[in-house]
């Protein structure tokens, strides 16, 4: 099987304790039966430490999060007890590979990094230049319409379907700040940071200090318009699998939408890479709230 990945992929490494928002909390870790086969037979105080911090939930082996959504491996100084002591080869499969997904989409399994990994947006936002995607372990590259060409994607869109899908995804939404704010609040907020953002932006438009809809993407700064552009062709890789469901003009409405939310969020902070990063843990982390956008859209 071919392995697509975005021009990023091999630069990650995790920031571990200098992570402002790591991913050792506020998220349940599910223990695949291996490894906590492994735990078992780890001898010493790490092995006891270890046995103690798992629990069954719903008939699913996971680490009991602490009062403040800790992962109780996580030490003080932002650094895992299970790496420190014994390696990360003895990390449970879910650790090992967060952030990387992989979907798969016409015998091609397209892989990359999350965005709700603050490291992932960095990555993303680093470069200026048109987001590449690469064959993995060979030198090609392609743009993302090259890999659409790749996929049976092309029977989803109309005639002279190159030209037509550049000019839907070089485009903001056409909905106005108050339809997206309304999908936004239809999903399940993850925690006080998003209600708080979602507040600020309703807020700023009712000052009339937002509008939409935004310029044409190709008068923005050169550096901006990469961005988002970047933003939005990453935000439909990830969702192309969804094109036996969805629509392709849908899905490339949804990544516009996503972008254009987020980039009403860093309006509002000023923050770029974080507003990237709280959408991504909101919206593309959860299932259910991207079947809600996607049904809302219609609507
Ligand atoms: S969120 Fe990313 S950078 Fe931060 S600890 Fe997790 S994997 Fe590392």
């Amino acid at each position: 099987m071919i392995t697509i990945v975005p021009d990023f992929y091999d630069q990650f490494s995790c920031k571990a304790g200098s992570c402002q928002h790591t991913c050792c909390q506020g998220w349940e870790i599910d223990i695949d039966e291996p490894t906590l086969y492994r735990y078992e037979q780890i001898k010493g105080e790490i092995g006891d430490k270890i046995r103690q911090s798992i629990i069954i939930r719903d008939g699913v082996f996971i680490f009991q999060l602490t009062d403040d959504d800790r992962c109780p491996l996580l030490q003080d100084d932002g650094l895992c007890q299970i790496i420190r002591t014994l390696g990360p080869k003895k990390l449970c499969k879910v650790c090992a590979m967060h952030p990387r997904f992989f979907v798969y989409k016409s015998e091609l399994e397209l892989a990359g990094l999350g965005l709700c990994c603050e490291k992932t947006c960095e990555l993303l936002l680093e470069r200026d230049t048109p987001l590449r995607f690469c064959i993995e372990g060979t030198d090609e590259t392609m743009d993302f319409f090259e890999l659409l060409k790749m996929t049976d994607i092309a029977k989803y869109l109309p005639r002279d379907c190159a030209s037509q899908a550049m000019s839907i995804l070089h485009a903001t939404s056409s909905l106005t700040v108050s339809q997206i704010l309304r999908i936004m609040e239809l999903t399940e907020p993850i925690n006080d940071s998003w209600c708080q953002l979602l507040a600020k932006i309703r807020q700023e438009t009712t000052a009339g200090k937002l509008t939409l809809p935004l310029p044409p993407l190709e008068t923005w700064p050169h550096d901006q318009q990469q961005a988002y552009d970047r933003i939005c062709q990453y935000i439909l890789y990830r969702m192309l699998p969804r094109l036996s469901r969805w629509h392709f003009g849908h899905l490339a409405d949804y990544a516009k939408m996503n972008t254009t939310f987020i980039y009403l969020a860093a309006a509002v902070t000023g923050d770029l890479p974080e507003s990237l990063r709280l959408w991504s843990a909101q919206i593309e982390y959860d299932t259910d709230n991207v079947e809600i956008i996607l049904e809302n859209m219609l609507k």
